[in-house]
């Protein structure tokens, strides 16, 4: 039996150089490698004229270039496009691509399902399967840049990543941060800090080691201005309450060049939208480094939940603004293909087969 091929996918600049370097060549091949790979697109290594025959040669022997594969490809009226992408073990997941007049924002997968159980996210439904490797997690981007680049004049599409699509990210931190190096390097695609933003809805030991090892934009799903809610909403806040957050937040900005903490508060009618509720929101976010974006509540099959009225968005928009926060009411997209915030629920069909977990609050593991 051959030996399965090394992805390159896999690699940030110093994996690739640890790679090189335990096949006698310099570490410069590593800069090279990501320039063909993610600057000119190239998956043939021939074509790689820079490196030496022998190289190319034993590359196209032992290594491959490769994406997942495209399950499904839904178009919204609105010019999102929303991928279900196939991984090699069968598993699907999905990328979401939203155009804007002045940038291309891909919100990218980390895992599998998700294990965090979040009683309004429809990713929460299907459970916990596994955690995306490197290679599944820059793929997407690399995938979508491929898929798009004929509509851009042959440029890349992807100007801005979102770590916000299926799964917990900073529970994914071993693949998440190579797979980010990645989308940061100038040698691959050179996206600054401030376009690659990491949403996590609050594991604060990972929040620190993201803070010592990635510096990237940060993205807190809060929904509720108290632990008695967010106990409710997002289940994980009874390892991690609301101040400890805040707190960790306040550290994470507080290192240099990083700005503010964008809280995601999605809005469900009659739950976490009344007046009140804001006037406490605006008690934790007033003069700290923060801005809110509200998000409509995207429902899907079997939610208990509803959407606040357009009234009552504005109405909790306004009691913000008047606080003197800066608050951005994020407007809906793709509704019509179910690409929207919250709605990516995968692909159900392999559902018999997965062991669901769910993680354990109390061990702060995840258990089988
Ligand atoms: N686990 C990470 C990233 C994935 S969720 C996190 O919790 O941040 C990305 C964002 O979509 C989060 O703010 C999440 O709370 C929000 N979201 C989940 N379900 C939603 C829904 N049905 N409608 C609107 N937003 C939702």
């Amino acid at each position: 039996m051959t030996a399965p091929r090394t992805n390159l996918l896999d690699f940030d600049l110093a994996g690739l150089q640890g790679f090189f370097a335990g096949l006698g060549e310099k570490p410069f091949r590593a800069t090279q490698l990501l320039k063909w790979i993610y600057q000119e697109g190239v998956t043939d290594f021939a074509a790689m004229t820079n490196l030496s025959k022998a190289l190319r040669a034993r590359l196209a022997e032992e290594c491959e270039i490769r994406g997942p594969e495209v399950a499904q490809d839904q178009q919204s009226s609105d010019g999102s496009r929303k991928w279900l992408f196939r991984l090699d073990d069968g598993n699907c997941i999905e990328t979401v691509f939203i155009p804007e007049k002045d940038r291309g924002t891909l919100c990218v997968s980390s895992q599998v399902g998700c294990a965090l159980n979040c009683t309004f996210c429809s990713t929460a439904q299907q459970g916990f399967n596994r955690n995306l490797t490197t290679a599944e997690i820059i793929g997407q981007a690399w995938l979508a840049n491929r898929l798009l680049a004929p509509h851009y004049g042959g440029e890349r599409a992807v100007t801005n990543v979102v770590m916000m699509g299926m799964g917990e990210p900073l529970l994914n931190l071993d693949a998440v941060i190579p797979a980010m190096r990645i989308m940061l390097d100038d040698n691959a695609y050179g996206l600054s800090k401030r376009r690659v933003t990491l949403s996590t809805s609050g594991v604060l030991p990972g929040l620190e080691q993201l803070s010592a090892q990635c510096d990237v934009a940060l993205a807190v799903s809060l929904h509720a201005p108290n632990d008695e809610l967010r106990n409710e909403l997002v289940p994980l806040n009874r390892k991690y309450p609301i101040h400890e957050l805040l707190e960790a937040c306040w550290r994470y900005v507080d290192l240099e060049g990083r700005r503010r903490v964008t809280f995601e508060y999605v809005l469900l009618d009659g739950v976490n939208d009344s007046d009140a509720h804001a006037r406490e929101l605006v008690k934790l976010l007033r003069n700290k480094p923060a801005k809110v974006n509200l998000i409509p509540f995207n429902p899907f099959p079997r939610t208990r939940y509803t959407r606040s009225s357009d009234a009552r968005i504005n109405r909790f928009f306004e009691i913000l603004v008047q606080a003197g926060i800066t608050t951005i009411t994020r407007r809906t997209r793709g509704d019509d293909i179910a690409a929207a915030c919250g709605q990516l629920a995968g692909d159900f069909q392999d559902r018999t087969q997965r062991r669901i977990r769910r993680m354990d609050l109390h061990k702060g593991e995840q258990v089988a």
